[in-house]
């Protein structure tokens, strides 16, 4: 259960040019553990991110899903893999409008056959992780943006993917709210022995992430340790005055 990205080049057409997006990027994000990934507005983020969601293949390299080599695969075999093993969650929680939370949930079970009993006790089992128990009945309007996205992460959760990747998710949302969700996805990682990809912004998100990945112009360069690329200090732990009390 790791992600590997082997060299991986992903260029744009930009007019009569090509932008390359993802410049020889290597990364290895072993079981049960998180990269963030930082870096400024265009930097490549979320191409590597698609590069990495087997959702756009890249121009040269290969992209290695717990031992599949997912680059290598017909269309057909990369929808299927990405519905077993890979758990997306975006800056938008994206979700659909007519349905429950637990509903939500439940149509990723039934892409992957499984019976809709044991796929609403998983989806309840997901929703009371994420701290939502008791609100499976309602639809989107009927939650604030926070509990939208810990939908959408009990949602990419559904069918135990191996690798989780989550773009800005918290860039919606208040400090607090944000630092929650960046926990709960912490927290899986670990308990569930996922390999995660978080991209964030915010650099208060960093302190529980095992590696920062640092991109710019497509280049990545990794840290180590958890230590911020941007300011070369570990990560600041949260103050007392950080996250008020609830
Ligand atoms: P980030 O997520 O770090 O903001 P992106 O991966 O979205 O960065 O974008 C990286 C670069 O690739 C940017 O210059 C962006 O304009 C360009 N880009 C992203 N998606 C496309 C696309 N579908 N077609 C052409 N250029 C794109
Ligand atoms: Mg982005």
């Amino acid at each position: 259960m790791s992600l590997q990205l082997n060299d991986v080049v992903l260029t744009y057409r930009d007019g009569d040019h090509r932008l390359t997006a993802v410049d020889h990027a290597d990364l290895t994000v072993p079981a049960g553990t998180a990269t963030a990934l930082v870096g400024p507005s265009g930097s490549g983020k979320s191409s590597l991110l698609a590069v990495a969601a087997a959702l756009v293949t890249p121009d040269s390299g290969e992209v290695v899903v717990d031992g599949v080599v997912v680059t290598g695969l017909s269309r057909a075999a990369k929808t299927t893999l990405r519905r077993e093993k890979i758990g997306i969650v975006f800056q938008q929680p994206n979700l659909l409008g007519a349905l429950t939370a637990v509903e939500q949930l439940e149509v990723m079970a039934h892409l992957d056959g499984r019976s809709p009993r044991t796929a609403r006790r998983r989806a309840r089992e997901l929703l009371d992780a994420v701290g939502l128990a008791g609100q499976g009945a309602r639809r989107p309007h009927q939650l604030s943006g926070g509990q939208r996205q810990r939908v959408a992460i009990a949602r990419a959760l559904m069918n135990d993917p191996a690798v989780l990747l989550v773009d800005e998710p918290t860039s919606a949302l208040d400090h607090e709210r944000g630092a929650a969700i960046i926990d709960l996805v912490l927290g899986f990682t670990r308990r569930q022995g996922v390999a995660t990809v978080l991209v964030t912004h915010d650099t208060a998100h960093l302190d529980g992430v095992d590696r920062i990945a640092e991109i710019r112009d497509g280049r990545l360069a990794l840290t180590a340790r958890a230590r911020s690329p941007l300011t070369g200090r570990p990560p600041a732990g949260r103050s007392a005055g950080a996250r008020p009390a609830r």
